[in-house]
């Protein structure tokens, strides 16, 4: 299938504005479409909640659906095992949380150099509770975990892995099948994929990766803030202890005994986040029509002219994923990266500076600060002309 640039940029209202700038930051967040807006408009504009009363069985249909895309999305065994979540932050944290009290003094957690803080400061803190050690993985210089470093941590008190899919610094996919393969074969550990970055640019199929646990965010994906996704092996699911407790995510309550419901109820205490869900649900539906390889082509396309362009100016230095990506990393040897920045910024580009999240990353590339565009569907060769006719500008300031 093709893909038409111009007719997709007509989905977001934001790229429609006078005074939209050009927007290379989507690896922070994706724009969200009109569709998302009217679903989530309409659910305000409606009452009630959903699955408290009869009244409400439009939006708790609705609601339901999202459940279904989602897993249609990740191959999930089942929309039952899919919990929704406030983000890949706190679905991480449902499950760190979840397992703290399996977890021993001595027992090991794996993590990599290359985490966002959202994996990497979790686990670290769920260590500290129990008493269980951290071991980082290592990044080779193509920012790819070494393998050889992976299979000499793994033993049987390693009890979790825990590890990014895609990196939100550098774009780099790890492969993951193989990594979790490995892991299979030298312990016994559950293993967590941080999907937060590799949602919106790779097909995610969760049982033929084999991973134990999945979690991603809604808004990186055209979705909604505040919404994302905890999935996984109903084992892996049915282990975890709640994290909050409270209304629904019970079966029966009786002054001498509590049974909890079943998944996903069970860890989905409270009033969930209906408009967030409802709104994602349209998002999902529309993606259906996007023919997302052919979109992500075009994304990586521009990402990749850029590093080629941003190769000949004098003291740039890329830090490039050992595949073609959305995401451009790189700093100016001679220049402050927030310097740069902020007169980028006063241009109207959009893009990011500093740590993105991940400091034990920022620091294996030698670096305080870098800067990061991240390229999606929507932008344009015009987005990258402009992005160098305000570098050029900046620069020639600077120096
Ligand atoms: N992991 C990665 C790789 C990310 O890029 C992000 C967000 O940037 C997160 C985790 C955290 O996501 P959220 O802030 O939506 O919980």
């Amino acid at each position: 299938m093709s893909f038409d640039v111009q007719q997709f940029r007509q989905y977001f209202p934001y790229l429609q504005s006078a005074d939209a700038a050009i927007y290379l930051d989507s690896a922070a967040t994706a724009l969200k479409p009109q569709i998302l807006i009217e679903a989530t408009v309409q659910f305000y504009q409606s009452a009630g909640s959903v699955h408290r009363s009869q009244y409400e069985e439009k939006q708790t249909a609705l609601y339901e659906q999202a459940r279904q895309h989602c897993a249609e999305l990740i191959n999930a065994e089942s929309s039952q095992h899919i919990i929704w979540t406030s983000g890949t932050t706190h679905a991480i944290n449902l499950v760190a949380y979840g397992l703290l009290s399996e977890l021993k003094e001595n027992d090991e957690i794996l993590i990599s150099e290359a985490d966002h803080h959202a994996n990497f400061v979790t686990w670290h803190e769920i260590a500290k509770k129990c008493g269980a050690k951290i071991k980082i993985l290592p990044i080779l210089d193509n920012w790819l975990i070494d393998e050889n470093a992976l299979i000499q941590a793994l033993n049987t008190q390693t009890k979790i892995v825990a590890l990014n899919f895609i990196s939100n610094v550098t774009g780099t996919e790890q492969p993951l099948k193989r990594l979790i393969e490995l892991v299979r074969q030298y312990s016994n550990a559950l293993v967590l994929v941080d999907a937060a970055q590799a949602i919106s640019h790779v097909p995610i199929d969760l049982q033929d990766l084999d991973a134990d646990y999945i979690a991603f965010s809604a808004h990186k994906l055209y979705g909604p803030n505040g919404l994302g996704v905890l999935s996984g092996k109903l084992n892996a699911l049915t282990r975890l202890q709640p994290l909050l407790y409270g209304g629904k995510m019970i079966e029966q309550v009786s002054h001498e005994n509590i049974v909890f419901a079943p998944l996903p109820y069970r860890l989905e205490a409270g009033t969930p986040n209906i408009a967030s869900v409802i709104g994602f649900n349209a998002t999902l539906t529309w993606l259906k029509n996007i023919p997302f390889q052919a979109a992500e082509n075009h994304a990586i396309q521009l990402a990749e002219t850029v590093k080629a362009r941003l190769a000949h100016y004098a003291h740039c230095r890329l830090f490039n994923s050992p595949q073609p990506s959305t995401i451009v990393c790189f700093v100016f040897n001679n220049i402050a990266s927030a310097d740069l920045a902020t007169l980028l910024a006063e241009q109207r580009i959009a893009l990011r500076t500093g740590e993105h999240c991940a400091q034990p990353y920022i620091a294996r590339l030698g670096q305080s600060s870098t800067l990061r565009l991240s390229f999606a569907p929507y932008n344009t060769e015009q987005d990258v002309n402009a992005f160098f006719t305000a570098l050029d500008k900046s620069l020639s300031l600077l120096n």
